[in-house]
């Protein structure tokens, strides 16, 4: 039986997200590549993972692993010689896959390449074209504004060139081969909800579920986005996975959201909805929509995987969203940390629910002789539940949810009720 600790220590978990954060946030991430490489290695001094190179050109389901896309430098300068724009202050100022460009032109030659956002006049857009040649700068409308008549100087020293798409793996075994999977993107250069926040959060996870002989096995995928899914469900056995969680925007301050399965009625869809209707934050529960991250992929009908996804704004719902003002700044100790304790209190209720025998069943047993009887109105109310529910059709999370109470109560009653000799776990094939 796992032994996850049920006491979380979120503001620990928060501030090694944190400094994890700052440490992979000036790095230039994207679908492929050096940067993703680097990302990929310094997670790998975290935990013990596996890292897989994909050669370009490999067919994975419908499509195939791009070539990989390296950058070293890239700018904008005036006739004075001057940086205007400068890829290395900000890894946003060039769209991810541009083609490489070395040329003089004027502002109007240049002005079809460049991107910014007018209503938001300070941040700098993140835009990427993998599949589409092209090339351009991304910048703060303030920045457009000041560029200038030119001529200016244009370089961005970039590569496209056959290579590999790198994804990491780590699987955590248990005690069933039955797997949960942890998935998250790893291709956003210098975003930290969308998606430093997955990253850090799957990272301690990962480092809790180590420490612990789990029930169920679990799988983490840090993968880039769409191409790493899919080239992760082309090339490997998806048959045990049970459950999942794609996990990203999990460190803005406002209220959690979950997005369903496409079934809606998987295992993961009502722990979820349990746990966060028992967090004491706001929270909302969504349908599964086709639109989103890697849970697309893992939800695709040739696959069916119970996958949902765990956020907090989801993607495109809040305005710094895909701009550089999604910065370290926006994301807080205190979303991360409460981020970290809902993550683990779902993972409780998988390795701890199951169904337990009233082995007094004949009237209620007398709490009392056995110094059961001398908790709060609540601690005794959810023995109560757990006796009389525990006829072997009712699991632990039925009962939470029949008694409107969070997961934790009940199972600390049965515990109790266990250790009293009240009450007996079923074994799995007695269920
Ligand atoms: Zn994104």
């Amino acid at each position: 039986m796992s032994t996850v600790p049920s006491k979380s220590s979120g503001a620990e978990a928060a501030e090694a997200i944190l400094s994890l954060a700052q440490e992979l946030q000036p790095i230039c991430r994207s679908i492929t590549g050096d940067g993703l490489r680097k990302t990929l290695h310094i997670l790998g001094r975290e935990l013990p993972l596996t890292i897989h190179e994909i050669p370009s050109g490999m067919p994975v389901l419908d499509w195939a692993v791009p070539n990989e896309w390296n950058i070293r430098d890239a700018y904008i300068k005036n006739a004075q010689g001057e940086r205007l724009i400068d890829f290395q202050k900000c890894s946003l100022h060039v769209i991810n896959y541009s083609t490489p460009i070395k040329a003089t032109m004027t502002r109007t030659e240049l002005e079809p390449h460049l991107h910014s956002i007018p209503e938001r006049p300070d941040a700098i857009p993140y835009k990427t074209s993998y599949y589409h040649e092209d090339w351009g700068f991304c910048l703060s409308h303030n920045q457009r504004k000041n560029l200038g008549d030119g001529p200016f100087e244009v370089c961005i020293d970039s590569s496209i060139k056959p290579g590999a798409l790198t994804y990491a793996q780590l699987v955590v075994p248990g005690s069933q081969p039955d797997e949960f999977l942890v998935s998250t993107h790893c291709c956003h250069p210098y975003m930290a909800n969308d998606n430093l926040s997955g990253i850090g959060l799957s990272v301690q996870l990962a480092k809790r579920l180590l420490k612990s002989q789990p029930r169920l096995t679990y799988r983490f995928l840090f993968i880039p986005g769409t191409i790493g899914s899919i080239t992760w469900l082309a090339l490997n056995d998806s048959s045990r996975i049970r459950h999942g969680l794609v996990l990203t925007c999990l460190g803005d301050a406002n209220a959690f959201t979950y997005k369903k399965t496409r079934l809606g009625n998987a295992v993961i869809d009502r722990v979820a909805s349990h746990v966060l209707r028992h967090s004491g934050s706001s929270h909302a529960t969504e349908d599964f929509i086709p639109y989103g991250y890697d849970e697309r992929q893992y939800n695709s009908p040739g696959f069916k995987l119970p996958v949902g996804a765990l956020m907090r704004t989801p993607n495109g719902r809040y305005p710094q969203y895909h701009t550089s003002d999604d910065n370290l700044d926006f994301i807080t100790p205190k979303a991360l940390a409460g981020s970290y304790d809902s993550l683990c209190s779902i993972i409780e209720i998988f390795e701890h629910d199951g169904k337990f025998l009233n082995l007094s069943p004949r009237g209620e047993p007398q709490l009392g002789r056995r110094g059961l009887y001398n908790g709060s109105q609540e601690e005794t109310m959810a023995l109560l539940w757990v006796l009389n529910f525990s006829d072997g059709t009712f699991s632990l999370l039925d009962i939470a949810e029949r008694a409107k109470v969070p997961f934790a109560r009940v199972k600390l009653a049965a515990a109790r009720l266990t250790a009293a000799g009240l009450l007996r776990r079923l074994v799995e094939n007695e269920q």
